[in-house]
């Protein structure tokens, strides 16, 4: 293993970093090493031991030998790594994914299934409509992983008279589908709703969507994507961050991670790494998936986490609504000490309006500890452990 290091004030203080399995040539390829270097040196170390493959699994001020263990956890904070974590993969994120199906079905051709469920997700008092809307793939080749999305054709033809553009769902199953058996796909879907020139405007597909009726059929294409798959890592940290249907893919992965059923389906994939959820929704009844979170946190309490932030009921620390920012910004601290291992990954997913309330709370956060997020976001990004979909 690996430590990085830096302490005392001003950008002469020095710093500690601990680091793991470094693969760099000049120093050995097992055991921890200790780094220090001066806080002005910090930022471009830490890049160049993240580009080169180095497990980082501390940054701490001064002496390494004063530094908490890495991710320990004190009362409310982040969960510890359940064991160390895997040497760094020295394969390329992209190259690991070559496997994974992308456009199968294309729009000039999609694959037409049936809805075999469609039920609200929302709770009595809750804003707007969300569905969760399961189709039934049998007969067909359209297979995916979890992270990816699909394409919906809404029936009916757009202004121009033309049949309508494809729209993307995230997935919200496992490979498994909902009932294990491998023929199903399943959405979380938000009805557009909307006001202009005090007329009411359905969104064309979410209400397509919102709408059908089990046994319809429905034009499929895709899947997509390859920017929201899970690492392989069984030991891997997931922080996931989502805004309302952004907790599609979440509720995917949590699903392979946790679920009975899925655990069974996945002889490969025992999940004992720490999955950190961050939801934001306007109110309680907004929440989505709760039963199943709820039963995770019973089944794993060591691995899973669950942090809400509901902006209508909880108030942040200057009185203001709750965002999901400011629960970042909250636990700053335990995010980037796990940040700092090289076995975690950050998902983002929702409106694309979150993305600069993160942006606010991470620079901060970096910032507090000698850290350029704008540098270290692209690093994380080329690293393949910053995963960020938003619409
Ligand atoms: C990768 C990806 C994944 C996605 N995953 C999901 C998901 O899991 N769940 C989900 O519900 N959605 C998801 N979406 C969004 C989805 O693709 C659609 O964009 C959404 O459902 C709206 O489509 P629609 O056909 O209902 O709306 P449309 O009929 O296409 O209307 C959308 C248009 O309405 C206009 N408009 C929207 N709001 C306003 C406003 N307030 N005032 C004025 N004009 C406005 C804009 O011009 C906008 O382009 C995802 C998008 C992407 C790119």
């Amino acid at each position: 293993m690996h430590v990085l290091s830096a302490a005392s004030s001003g950008p002469s203080r020095m710093m500690t970093i601990t680091i793991q399995d470094f693969s760099g040539s000049p120093i050995p390829a097992a055991g921890i090493r200790r780094l220090m270097v001066p806080l002005s040196r910090l930022q471009s170390t830490y890049g160049r031991l993240l580009r080169s493959g180095a497990r980082i699994l501390q940054v701490s001020n001064g002496l390494a030998s004063t530094a908490a263990t890495p991710g320990s956890s004190t009362a409310g904070s982040a969960p510890a790594p359940a064991q160390p974590a895997k040497a760094a993969r020295k394969t390329p994120a992209k190259a690991a994914h070559a496997d994974v199906p992308v456009n199968l079905y294309k729009p000039k051709t999609p694959f037409v299934g049936k809805v075999i469920s469609n039920d609200s997700l929302l709770k009595e008092g809750a804003i707007g409509r969300v569905n969760h809307v399961t189709m039934d793939l049998s007969g067909g080749d359209l297979r995916y992983v979890e992270g990816q999305s699909i394409g919906i054709i809404p029936d009916g033809l757009a202004d121009n008279g033309k049949p309508h553009k494809i729209r993307l769902y995230s997935i919200a199953s496992t490979r498994h589908g909902d009932n294990l058996a491998g023929n199903t796909v399943s959405l979380c879907v938000r009805q557009l709703q909307y006001e202009k020139d005090g007329e009411v405007i359905n969104g064309v597909c979410s209400t397509f969507l919102c709408d059908i009726a089990p046994g319809a059929p429905v034009k499929i294409t895709g899947p997509v994507g390859k920017e929201m798959l899970l690492p392989a890592d069984e030991e891997a940290n997931v922080i996931m961050l989502a805004t309302g249907t952004g907790i599609a893919p979440m509720r995917a992965y949590l699903r392979r991670m946790f679920d009975p059923g899925e655990r069974a389906k996945n002889p490969d994939y025992a999940f004992r790494g720490k999955a950190w959820l961050f939801m934001g929704v306007p109110t309680t009844p907004n929440l989505l998936y709760e039963e199943e979170f709820q039963s995770y946190l019973s089944a794993y309490p060591e691995n899973f986490r669950y942090t809400k932030a509901i902006s209508r009921e909880q108030k942040n620390s200057e009185g203001g609504r709750m965002y999901i920012q400011h629960r970042v910004a909250e636990y700053a601290d335990e995010i980037f000490s796990l940040i700092n291992l090289d076995a975690t990954h950050l998902y983002m997913c929702g409106l694309r309006g979150m993305e600069p309330g993160i942006d606010e709370a991470m620079t901060t956060a970096a910032a507090t500890r000698g850290l350029d997020w704008k540098t270290l976001r692209p690093q994380l990004k080329k690293a393949g452990r910053w995963h960020v979909e938003t619409y």
